[in-house]
């Protein structure tokens, strides 16, 4: 029996997306040879990539709004520095709120001027900044919708005049946001949308072209939307199963469905850490995070058994990231309510048994 997944990345995708992928691995299109081992530029695979980004598009709701949209290469980690070599010219707006935001800065600061709007660090990330200036003649503010190590979430994102750009990688496709605010969304594949191996760009063309120095081919947004991603071969497999899982949100009822999902999903386990004796979560109530729930045991000498129940109930992937520790439950769009349910009964039962 399949385990309930809770990993935080790579992490749980659709049962009928792994099966289509791996037939597809096998006999692509009953044409007898492998998605894997045909072009990139043959018509099956341009199908492929056409399909994923039209689909992109169509579930955030931004078609005919000037946006591209570019699978690439490298990782959202690459977008932490790609981001600042094609937009940052003078100065560039950060907010902090965790791992992936300081990463982010440290790359900018390689490229000019670094404001950092506001920081949670003075209380371990565990909650989001509010109320913070972002100065307005800014190249662009940067910020992280989800804090996948943490688990805190942005509920809302500030009205800015400059762009706005997102590291959307562990909740992009989870909630309905007026994505038209933001002029560049980034995430790895590998938390919402499919095998890592591919990350996602959405960018709105107008805000390139404003840098005066030279970008390398590689790095340059200008270059991969004009070659429309195939500046060089890219990750076919991981854009194909993309697309999949893309197809199988839009046939469920895309964004505005999976987001009831997610909150029901969400709060079934922070009702339970709330109530549970022998729990208590981590980040401040109203930035908690409805992708990755982090809690901790009040009392740690129950670790053992805690551990030797959720995995013995078939669950897997539970453990903090290790630069924070405690529990991480990732519940991603593919994860079914029965699996937090089966986390939840778990809690209950240590409870019973402590
Ligand atoms: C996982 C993660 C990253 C890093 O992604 P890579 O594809 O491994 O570079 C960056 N930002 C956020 C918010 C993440 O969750």
């Amino acid at each position: 029996m399949k385990k309930h997944n809770f990993s935080a990345g790579p992490c749980i995708l659709p049962e009928e997306v792994l099966q289509k992928a791996a037939d597809a691995v096998i006999n692509f299109n009953n044409d007898n040879l492998s998605l894997i081992e045909i072009s990139h530029r043959s018509q099956p695979f341009v199908d492929v990539i056409e399909k994923a980004r039209s689909l992109v598009l169509k579930l955030l709701k931004l078609e005919n709004k000037g946006y591209k949209v570019l699978f690439l290469h490298g990782g959202a980690s690459t977008q932490f520095l790609m981001t600042a070599y094609n937009l940052l010219q003078n100065k560039a707006a950060y907010l902090n709120t965790g791992t992936w935001s300081t990463k982010a800065i440290k790359e900018a600061k390689l490229f000019g001027e670094l404001i950092e709007v506001a920081s949670s660090e003075d209380k371990s990330f565990n909650y989001i900044p509010k109320g913070y200036d972002i100065p307005t003649d800014a190249d662009y503010f940067h910020c992280t919708s989800n804090n996948t190590i943490y688990g805190t979430q942005m509920k809302d994102f500030p009205e800015v005049s400059i762009p706005l750009v997102c590291d959307m990688s562990s909740d992009i496709f989870s909630r309905q946001l007026d994505f038209s605010k933001f002029d560049l969304i980034y995430a790895g594949a590998q938390k919402n949308m499919g095998p890592a191996g591919t990350t996602l760009v959405v960018i709105k063309e107008a805000i390139l072209g404003k840098v005066n120095r030279a970008i390398p081919s590689m790095l340059n947004y200008q270059i991969h939307i004009d070659k429309e991603s195939m500046f060089n071969t890219p990750a076919v497999f991981s854009i194909y199963v993309s697309m999949l899982t893309l197809e199988w949100l839009e046939d469920m009822g895309g964004i505005s469905f999976i987001e009831t999902v997610n909150q029901q999903k969400a709060t079934l386990l922070y009702e339970e850490i709330d109530r549970n004796p022998l729990f208590k979560g981590v980040v401040a109530k109203e930035d908690r995070s409805y992708m990755n729930a982090t809690f901790t045991l009040i009392n740690t000498k129950l670790t053992d058994k805690f551990d030797t129940l959720w995995q013995k109930a078939n669950i897997n992937g539970l453990h903090g990231h290790r630069s924070v520790g405690g529990y991480r439950a990732s519940m991603y769009n593919a994860l079914p309510l029965y699996s937090v349910q089966a986390l939840v009964d778990v809690m209950k039962e240590l409870e019973r048994n402590a």
